[in-house]
């Protein structure tokens, strides 16, 4: 693979179908008032891959009111997007995902200092239990020059550990080649434990939306964790779920979680694809909201579709939800966005 290509999507994504992100038929244009809140607002997890992208992107994003992004770019991608929506982006430092060399740790080193030199304060690792297969646990001795450099350099830190319970009822039931999710939770901690004074992101609601009880025992231990409440389909079924629970964990831990989406970027991935995604979010965050899900949930039989139950969280929780919490973690390093 030469160094100027972009990373082709993972397999797993299909490519984009109507039916799959408007399965209600919504008109994704119509106007939707932005959020009631003061400053830009934030989503602090998303993946704009592309520079090409990024005319969709910020069409789509300014029509829900969504002024500024932390996004997972790869390098090469970088520069032009800076250049062009100055302001607007902060990247987060990730590895070459589809990199199949021997050194992808010294890769990824390398790449920590090319994000550092382009602004970039915040390195993220996936250890879902399918990269974990493929690579290593996070308290692996492997991982520990990464660590090592992001101590030295005062960076912060963002982690997807965990994955949908219905994943690991199902395909990652074998807890031999896995391992258990209990497991996978001891890793985090054991690194929380040791970087209890760096700022900590535990993407996708820590991982775990459907056990609010673990994530109410770290968010107490961990003084410097705040979770991002990315993902769209994964965290509107779950969050539907159990909306009243949702609703007083959010209520209760409101400085401690980021708006975040998940967005994913594509070359066949248009205003509407992108719509779908943001609609669904501010529905969920905003709205009482009661009614069939857009986007078609392939973890679901067709005819089990989820339901969309909306928080109606209290303004001054989307202030802090949509700006105030983002704005407060990237002032650390002394990043300001919108
Ligand atoms: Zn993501």
């Amino acid at each position: 693979m030469t160094q100027t290509q972009t990373p082709p999507p993972p397999p797993s994504f299909a490519p984009a179908i109507e039916a799959d992100y408007n399965r209600t038929h919504i008109d994704f244009r119509a106007p939707m008032p932005r959020p009631k809140v003061r400053g830009p607002v934030i989503d602090f997890h998303c993946h704009l891959f592309a520079a090409r992208h990024a005319k969709d992107w910020f069409e789509s994003a300014q029509h829900y009111g969504i002024d500024a992004f932390v996004s997972m770019t790869p390098l090469e991608e970088v520069a032009g997007l800076l250049r062009d929506w100055p302001g607007r982006l902060h990247f987060i430092a990730v590895p070459q995902w589809m990199y199949e060399g021997p050194d992808f740790y010294s890769d990824w080193l390398r790449r920590i200092e090319m994000f550092y030199n382009l602004g970039s304060r915040i390195v993220k690792f996936h250890v879902a239990p399918q990269t974990i297969l493929k690579r290593d646990r996070l308290d692996s001795p492997r991982l520990r020059p990464i660590f090592d450099e992001i101590r030295a350099r005062k960076m912060m830190i963002m982690t997807h550990v965990g994955d949908p319970e219905l994943w690991y009822q199902g395909k990652y039931a074998d807890t031999n080649k896995y391992g258990t999710r209990d497991e996978h939770y001891q890793a985090w901690e054991h690194m929380l434990e040791e970087f209890r004074d760096t700022p900590w992101i535990g993407a996708h609601m820590g991982g775990n939306p459907e056990n609010l009880g673990r994530l109410q025992y770290f968010l107490d231990k961990f003084p410097n964790l705040v979770l991002d409440c990315s993902a769209t389909r994964w965290i509107a079924r779950e969050i539907s779920n159990r909306r009243d629970e949702a609703r007083e964990f959010f209520i209760r831990n409101q400085d401690r979680i980021l708006f975040g989406s998940d967005q994913v970027s594509g070359d066949d991935r248009g205003f509407d694809f992108l719509a779908s995604r943001w609609w669904t979010h501010r529905k969920l965050w905003e709205t009482a909201y009661i009614g069939p899900m857009p986007i078609t949930d392939p973890d679901l039989p067709p005819d089990q579709q989820p339901t969309l139950r909306g928080l109606a969280l209290p303004d001054e929780v989307l202030q802090k939800l949509y700006h105030d919490n983002s704005a407060r973690i990237l002032a650390k390093a002394n990043i300001q966005l919108g």
